[in-house]
């Protein structure tokens, strides 16, 4: 990547972010220090407490990392070998993965286009007598169509997992993700919306029943020490991690709303230049992700390079065409739209610290990209 007059603006920029919290951190992380206790502790107690208070919730648990938080709530609902779960094609491999650490089937769905959320409309029909779960993603901090999926689920009589890995204050019809469904899942890797300095995960219920199977699951199966009543993980939130997440929960709400505030100057200015994200009505989209579409993805990505800016794709392969689910057996062409996303999709720099400079040179950039290539 080239230098410009910013020097390289990134896709995130966490070193600015433990800059600014530097000392409100120490303070939180010496007493962890002073406390002598590294796992299971206070601090992940209280964490717990001010995540179900934010989010809504009953029950809150702090886990190893998001793709355990996933695997915990298929255990939860004792899902295993034999059983399918439905989710979409369009995510990071960690969702279908999950499923497939259980011993259960993932049956992908294609996705819809405006969103790029597992499509309602096409649900019903992969639906069959083994079908256990729908595994809905909220993909890049836009709530999937909870409200058909949630009636799908209970006509059929399914349990609902959010995979809410991106979208920690996400918000659909006034409810927060990872409180809608049955179980929900967080990550807090460190270039999530919400992120630790460290791998976490957090898993969230209403039901008293799952709290407690996941409680003891976490925990090697085991209530009292050396008392082991399942086979269980070892996945906990580590008291450095929930130290950190209780320092960044003060600056939570502003940091997503700058994230919609930059996210908006793209979309104000791109909007007639290519395809930008929809949200639908009653929700808030928290953008952990801002993608635009373009024939000439590659193209721009390119440019963007050569001006310093960094891009990404999420995601160039679709769960479907993976080598590591061959065995599925789906075909190139089973879910176009999710394909088609693939080819064009572009992510842009946004993190809650990017100044309006340097957005306004991106901005400057990719319209420049687009004149040239209209
Ligand atoms: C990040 C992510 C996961 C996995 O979370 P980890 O903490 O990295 O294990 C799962 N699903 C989605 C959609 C994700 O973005």
């Amino acid at each position: 990547m080239q230098n410009n007059k910013f020097g390289q603006i990134p896709m995130v920029d966490l070193k600015e972010e433990a800059k600014l919290l530097r000392n409100p951190l120490l303070t939180e992380l010496t007493e962890v220090l002073n406390s002598g206790g590294y796992i299971l502790g206070e601090k992940g107690k209280k964490l717990e407490k001010v995540a179900s208070s934010y989010l809504g919730t009953s029950y809150s648990l702090g886990v190893g990392n998001g793709t355990d938080a996933l695997i915990l709530a298929l255990k939860a609902l004792d899902i295993g070998p034999g059983d399918e779960v439905i989710t979409t094609p369009f995510t990071f491999f960690a969702t279908a993965e999950a499923i497939a650490q259980t011993g259960a089937k993932p049956v992908f769905v294609d996705i819809e286009e405006t969103t790029y959320n597992i499509d309602p409309e096409k649900l019903e029909e992969k639906i069959t007598h083994h079908t256990k779960a729908i595994m809905v993603v909220h993909l890049f901090g836009q709530a999937a169509n909870m409200q058909e999926i949630k009636r799908i689920a209970s006509d059929n009589n399914l349990y609902v997992i959010e995979d809410a890995c991106q979208a920690f204050g996400t918000e659909y019809q006034g409810k927060k993700a990872g409180a809608i469904g049955d179980i929900g899942c967080f990550s807090f890797f460190p270039s999530k919306n919400f992120g630790a300095f460290g791998d976490g995960g957090l898993v969230t219920t209403n039901q008293k029943v799952w709290y407690e199977k996941i409680n003891i699951l976490r925990n090697h199966g085991s209530e009292q020490k050396y008392h082991h009543a399942a086979i269980g993980m070892n996945s906990r939130l580590d008291e450095f991690q929930a130290a950190i997440l209780l320092t960044k929960f003060i600056y939570l709400d502003s940091y997503l709303h700058k994230r919609i505030e930059i996210a908006r100057r793209y979309t104000h200015s791109f909007n007639n230049l290519f395809k930008t994200p929809t949200i639908p009505e009653r929700r808030r989209h928290t953008f952990h992700q801002y993608c635009i579409e373009l024939d000439k993805r590659d193209e721009l990505a390119k440019e963007l390079n050569n001006n310093g800016i960094a891009s990404a794709i999420y995601y160039p392969i679709p769960l479907h065409l993976q080598k590591a689910f061959h065995y599925l057996d789906y075909q190139k062409g089973d879910f176009p739209i999710a394909e088609k996303a693939a080819q064009r999709i572009l992510a842009l720099p946004i993190f809650p610290t990017l100044s309006v400079e340097k957005q306004d040179y991106i901005i400057s950039v990719v319209k420049k990209f687009a004149e040239n290539n209209g």
